[in-house]
């Protein structure tokens, strides 16, 4: 089996800037034949497969990107996933990595990884608490002043004693409408909560685009995939929320963003249950690769699209935010965010720029 002892992270200046080949090692300098050497690789229920790794990096080169790669033991992996997280990486190797809280927790080591760039700027945000409140106030439109509290996966952030808690309310709206979903049920990215008073669903992307309801039957235990199926068991079936006062039924785009929508009734149903009509639902994507992208999914503007299916009140209750927006308003020039702000301008995304941050 192939092992490596590197330890180092790569960011954009040590990577070649060139269009990602295949045929050698992205990072810069090096002279290993990486088609001498293979590492496995395995999607969720997939078939092993054997890709080029360079053992002096100790990563994995795929056609779109790189993958740290230490080895095949435990705690390889935890040395690789660690290699991609900047900040707080003790605490998500001891909480969701050693114990399974997070589904696919094995794929943090991967270059374009949404969790693990979630999971770097929202702990780093959560231990500068004023900048998570100054976030949670500029999405609400309103000043907050009480302490916010930061779930990745479903999971509290608690970075002072080391720990991750369940959110009953994201728990109890899975019961009501997915008891019969898994493994793969609804699981916002971030939730940011102000007990009490504010609900928020973030749904990062990095590279990737929004998914779509597709005229396909669900197999059992799957989520819905058709539209009709999807408003069936979200809305008709929720008596957590009279869903008709938020979703206006008569104006169903042809486009139907399902992980959204869905989004919408859980962070919705989730407020009902903090005994709070204040939620929102914020579509988080990188400005850089829509900037890329243009025409293709990745850039499709999403906005007009998801307010039209809600009722008038409640438009402005979904947003759409970037990266680079956040960084504007919330990291920049920030005392305790300098490495932030470093990490933001030097991540990479398919050995490229990630993001129009300067
Ligand atoms: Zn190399």
């Amino acid at each position: 089996m192939p092992k490596s002892t590197c330890t180092i992270s790569f960011y954009r200046n040590d990577l070649h800037q060139t269009k990602l080949s295949r045929d050698r090692c992205p990072v810069k300098n090096c002279q290993i034949d990486i088609h001498r050497h293979k590492a496995p690789f395995q999607r969720y229920k997939g078939q092993m497969r054997y890709v080029p790794f360079c053992p002096e990096h100790g990563i994995r080169v795929h056609n779109n990107g790189f993958v740290y790669y230490n080895g095949p033991s435990k705690s390889d992996l935890e040395t690789s996933t660690k290699r991609n997280l900047m900040f707080h990486n003790d605490h998500y190797v001891e909480n969701f990595l050693r114990n399974g809280n997070k589904l696919e927790s094995k794929r943090l080591c991967y270059e374009n990884s949404e969790d693990a760039l979630s999971y770097n700027v929202f702990a780093q945000l959560l231990s500068n608490g004023d900048a998570l409140r100054h976030l949670v106030s500029y999405i609400a439109r309103r000043r907050i002043v009480d302490d916010v509290d930061l779930y990745l996966w479903g999971g509290k952030i608690d970075l002072k004693n080391g720990t991750v808690t369940k959110y009953p309310p994201l728990d109890r709206v899975r019961q009501h409408l997915e008891g019969d979903i898994k493994p793969f049920g609804t699981e916002p990215d971030i939730i940011l909560v102000v007990p009490k008073q504010v609900v928020i669903c973030i749904e990062a992307k990095f590279g990737s685009k929004n998914p779509i309801a597709e005229d396909k039957e669900a197999r059992e235990g799957e989520k819905p995939k058709r539209m009709d199926r999807l408003l069936e068991r979200y809305c008709r079936r929720n008596t957590l929320i009279d869903y008709r006062t938020i979703i206006d039924g008569e104006k169903m785009p042809k486009l139907f963003y399902e992980q959204l929508f869905r989004n919408i009734i859980f962070a919705a149903s989730m407020a009902k249950l903090e005994g709070s009509d204040d939620w929102y639902v914020v579509n988080l994507r990188n400005q850089h690769v829509m900037n890329v992208k243009r025409g293709k999914p990745e850039s499709m503007p999403i906005l007009r699209n998801i307010r039209s299916i809600l009722k008038p009140r409640y438009k402005k209750r979904f947003l759409h935010l970037t990266w680079e927006e956040i960084f504007e308003k919330v990291i920049k020039g920030h005392d305790g965010l300098a490495n932030l702000t470093w990490y933001l301008k030097n991540k990479s995304l398919a050995c490229g720029r990630a993001f129009n941050v300067l």
